[in-house]
């Protein structure tokens, strides 16, 4: 039998999976399975720039391997709406040109971001019902509707000759998520005994013991949170997360009050989320200028920014820079969400601007009660092999950490065999048993202003040398022979403030000078090695001045 190996392209007989994104970090899902002549993709996410990428928001897995075999692409798959499943589709769709599928609510928030970058007419999305069943390519694909922290989670039941794949997206087994239906247990049932070659699973909380809890749990505890409050309320979530907006309005109904939404994102999602039947059973949530008239103790603003972000309506409250909505001493920001790992300090610093504002605060350090996770905590996962009873267990969304100790829980579960495959881990899962066949290559892209650039480019690598050492430029106007003709003009940025420390000046000036009279006669006269002399010596003087090397570099003009 020819197969990928021998063709690189997935044969009749094979049933392929590889991760370009999300198996070794948690974001940018990217996971395609492959089969007779054909690749399927679930998922096509982003994840969000820190410290170490200056000047990157948005950054996405780095697609080089499918987009090389782009005819060979049946269809995009989308499990759900959140950033790390469906971000990445506006900017990477131009390269794939395949269709699109997806449930109605994440079809509309995807329609939205498409339309921002005027591809909502080329990229077409398919429309897939709750529990649907289609063909993508050899794949035949059933949705199995999951709870999570978004409407219309889906785990793909991904059904070939080669045998089937159960890939969950992102869940956990809420019995009472408030918005959309509960987990579809005997569709899992129905499937499990169908038999499942491989499950591909979420790792998130595989290191938190018993349940994640429910919605309803979170439902009442905002409720009697609430009541405790007789100013303003503010509860901070994320946008997409329909049922706690729910749950906040069901909070201020009961405590006599009205409800605003105060974040662009909301409004999305709040619109998002009518036009597909949720969220019709509330009053119209106000907008921040009409909540600006009503009493404070009469009104809960629902807002984005949990995590600190700067430009988030929270943290422009916080900082007094929005229009219509402001926070006074005796108010309270109820935080329903977690700290996502990376955001303490920023959480940290909008916290603190709130303390001095005199506003209390709520968080799941105080009342564990006013959030709860998304992803599936131990028992939930031992519930889900339990029902689906995979032949093999590949652990997907998480980090490295995650997906061995989901691995081996896997193994704990009976499953005959766990797979721990990071990115660019190729692995052919039929015909069996689960083999490693391939390390492709895998990277990042960084949006960076309106360009992807990829993350480990020199861009990057001198954005973050200016960062750390600043930048010295040099100019030289010299003659043939090497001799200046004018003083060298030296401009540094990051390094020393030139304009109270005009001796420094001076000093660099001479380091310039002298390096160029130290070189032997015939040096002088060659371009190259006149910059690098000069080059060095600027360098070395700061260096010894400063114990800083900033990036250096000369400009020769040749007379
Ligand atoms: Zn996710
Ligand atoms: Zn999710």
């Amino acid at each position: 039998m020819k197969g990928y190996a021998q063709t690189g392209t997935p044969s009749a007989e094979e049933l392929l999976f590889l991760s370009l994104g999300g198996a070794g970090e948690i974001g940018m899902n990217l996971n395609l399975f492959g089969h007779d002549g054909a690749w399927l993709m679930v998922d096509l996410g982003i994840t969000f720039g820190d410290d170490e990428t200056p000047g990157i928001d948005i950054i996405m897995p780095d697609p080089t391997f499918i987009e090389e075999r782009a005819d060979l692409l049946a269809g995009l798959v989308l499990t759900h709406a959140h950033e790390d499943h469906i971000g990445a589709v506006p900017y990477l769709w131009r390269r794939l040109k395949c269709p699109i599928y997806a449930t109605p609510f994440t079809a509309s928030i995807l329609r939205r971001k498409l339309e921002e970058v005027n591809l909502h007419k080329k990229a077409v999305i398919t429309e897939i019902p709750l529990s649907g069943r289609f063909d993508v390519g050899p794949f035949n694909i059933e949705l199995i509707t999951l709870t999570h922290s978004i409407p219309e989670p889906n785990a793909c039941v991904i059904r070939t000759a080669a045998g089937t794949v159960m890939h969950t997206g992102d869940w956990k087994l809420d019995p009472d998520p408030k918005v959309g239906a509960t987990t579809d247990e005997a569709a899992l049932i129905r499937v499990g005994e169908e038999g499942v070659l491989a499950m591909t699973c979420d790792s998130t909380n595989v290191f938190v013991a018993g349940h994640s809890g429910s919605e309803s749990d979170v439902r009442d505890s905002l409720r009697e949170t609430t009541a405790r409050f007789e100013n303003r309320v503010v509860i901070a979530c994320f946008a997409s997360n329909v049922a706690r907006l729910e749950s906040a309005a069901h909070a201020a109904l009961e405590n006599d009050r009205s409800v605003a939404l105060v974040g662009r994102s909301l409004w999305r999602f709040y619109e998002a989320a009518m036009e597909n039947g949720y969220l019709t059973d509330i009053p119209r949530f106000l907008t921040p200028k009409e909540a600006s008239d009503i009493p404070r103790d009469k009104i809960l603003l629902i807002c984005t920014g949990s995590q600190g972000e700067p430009r988030s309506a929270l943290a422009r409250i916080a900082r007094g820079e929005h229009r219509d909505v402001h926070l006074d001493p005796g108010d309270a920001v109820i935080f329903s969400s977690r700290v996502i790992p990376g955001n303490e300090k920023s959480i940290g610093r909008l916290q603190n601007r709130l303390t001095e504002l005199g506003v209390d605060m709520v968080t799941t350090q105080d009342d564990e009660s006013v959030h709860v996770s998304g992803h599936p905590a131990c028992d939930e996962l031992i519930q889900m092999y339990q029902w689906i009873r995979p032949q093999v267990a590949v652990p997907v969304h998480g980090e490295l950490r995650h997906l061995r100790a989901h691995a081996a829980l896997a193994k704990e579960c009976q499953v005959p065999q766990s797979c721990v495959a990071p990115n660019g881990t190729l692995l052919r899962l039929a015909p069996g048993p689960a083999t490693v066949i391939d390390e492709v290559f895998t990277g990042r892209l960084a949006l960076d202003g309106n360009r992807l650039i990829s993350l480990g480019s020199s861009v990057m690598r001198e954005r973050r040398g200016l960062m750390e050492n600043g930048s010295a430029v040099v100019t030289l106007v010299v003659d043939r022979a090497g001799d200046l003709h004018a003083d060298p003009q030296i401009a540094t940025q990051g390094v020393f403030d030139q304009e109270t420390d005009p001796d420094l000046v001076d000093g660099m000036t001479d380091a310039v000078m002298d390096a160029l009279e130290d070189m032997p006669a015939k040096s002088r006269r060659m371009d190259d090695a006149v910059c690098e002399a000069v080059r060095i010596g600027l360098r070395r003087w700061i260096k010894a001045i400063c114990g800083k090397r900033p990036k250096t570099k000369v400009h020769l003009v040749r007379i």
